[in-house]
């Protein structure tokens, strides 16, 4: 039988469910080395006497998120084909500036579209301002309610036809989000693709919910306050949008707008059209990648 292709909706170890022409089926991975990951566009054959296909390969990724792994330092691919990331935050737990500038850090470096959702409106009205800098740098900054359901349309609009991943601390309200935006038949249908993925009811998988107007929502139960990993190598001030003009008119074109001479990053900082806060962020995750230490999650 020739093989064809299907997306990954959830993944789990070296299980998973494929999602074919609508139709999701159970899924393993051929051979050992394959490691199969919630968004990724794979080939796959059927077996006979067999209910689960068989991957055999990966297409091309278009980019792929990653965490560290808490106890085993290790960088693990968490999820693949992203077009946006959502940070959730809420005035209750008190909101992280350090890593809200992380994930729209890691969108930048992704290349993926990034937004902040402020949630439980219902509380504190006025809280999302101090998400202003953000927000003057011309990420969408939503106010909703996962309570009375404030916003929840404009939040459908701004993840229709993308394949977005929230993030955010525990307690922001993440899951009560995905509870209002899936219907009972969608989030069940999320809900047994977690259990056929890992074969018990278990909250580490990641899994792939769709709903109308094109959205697909990757949520991560038991991983959520993942923080993305920036590999180091990478040009940190990539993910600093307002880093980019700037740093093409330093005088060294490999500039890291630290202590270097003619630094017009810091030029710019000292004239007060960077953020003296955002530059700090960049400062500090530069640091923690030149250790060569882990980014740990912060809560
Ligand atoms: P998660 O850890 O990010 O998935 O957060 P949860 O969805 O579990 O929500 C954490 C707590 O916040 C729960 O007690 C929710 O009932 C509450 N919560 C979530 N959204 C809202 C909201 O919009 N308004 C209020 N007042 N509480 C909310
Ligand atoms: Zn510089």
């Amino acid at each position: 039988m020739t093989d064809r292709s299907g997306l990954v909706v959830a993944a789990h170890g070296r299980r998973g469910v494929l999602e074919v022409d609508g139709q999701r089926h159970p899924f393993i991975p051929k051979g050992r080395g394959l490691r199969v990951v919630c968004g990724d566009r794979v080939r796959f054959e059927a077996r006979t006497g067999s209910e689960a296909l068989l991957v055999t390969a990966i297409e091309t990724r278009s980019n792929a998120l990653a965490r560290i792994h808490g106890r085993t330092r290790h960088e693990e691919i968490i999820a693949a084909n992203l077009t946006q990331l959502i940070a959730v935050c809420a005035p209750r737990p008190a909101p992280d500036p350090f890593l809200l500038d992380r994930y729209a850090c890691a969108a930048e470096i992704l290349g993926c579209r990034f937004a902040l959702v402020w949630n439980k409106y219902d509380l504190d009205g006025q809280a999302a301002r101090s998400a202003a800098d953000l927000a003057s740098l011309g990420y969408p900054l939503l106010t909703v309610s996962a309570l009375t359901g404030h916003g929840l349309v404009e939040l459908s609009d701004r993840l229709a036809g993308e394949t977005s991943v929230l993030a955010g601390q525990s307690g922001v309200g993440k899951s009560s989000l995905v509870n209002r935006l899936f219907t009972g038949s969608e989030a069940a249908v999320g809900e047994l693709s977690a259990a056929t993925a890992t074969g018990t009811h278990t909250t580490t998988a990641v899994v792939m919910y769709a709903g109308g107007q094109g959205i697909r929502l990757l949520d991560t139960p038991g991983v959520r306050q993942f923080v993305p990993s920036v590999r180091s190598g990478q040009r940190l001030d990539r993910g600093f949008r307002e880093m980019r003009e700037p740093a093409a008119r330093c005088r060294f074109s490999n500039c890291r707008h630290l202590q270097e001479p003619d630094c017009a990053v810091r030029a710019a900082v000292a004239s007060g059209s960077i953020s003296a806060r955002r530059y700090a962020s960049y400062c500090q995750l530069l640091a923690t990648l030149d250790n060569g230490e882990p980014q740990a999650a912060r809560r």
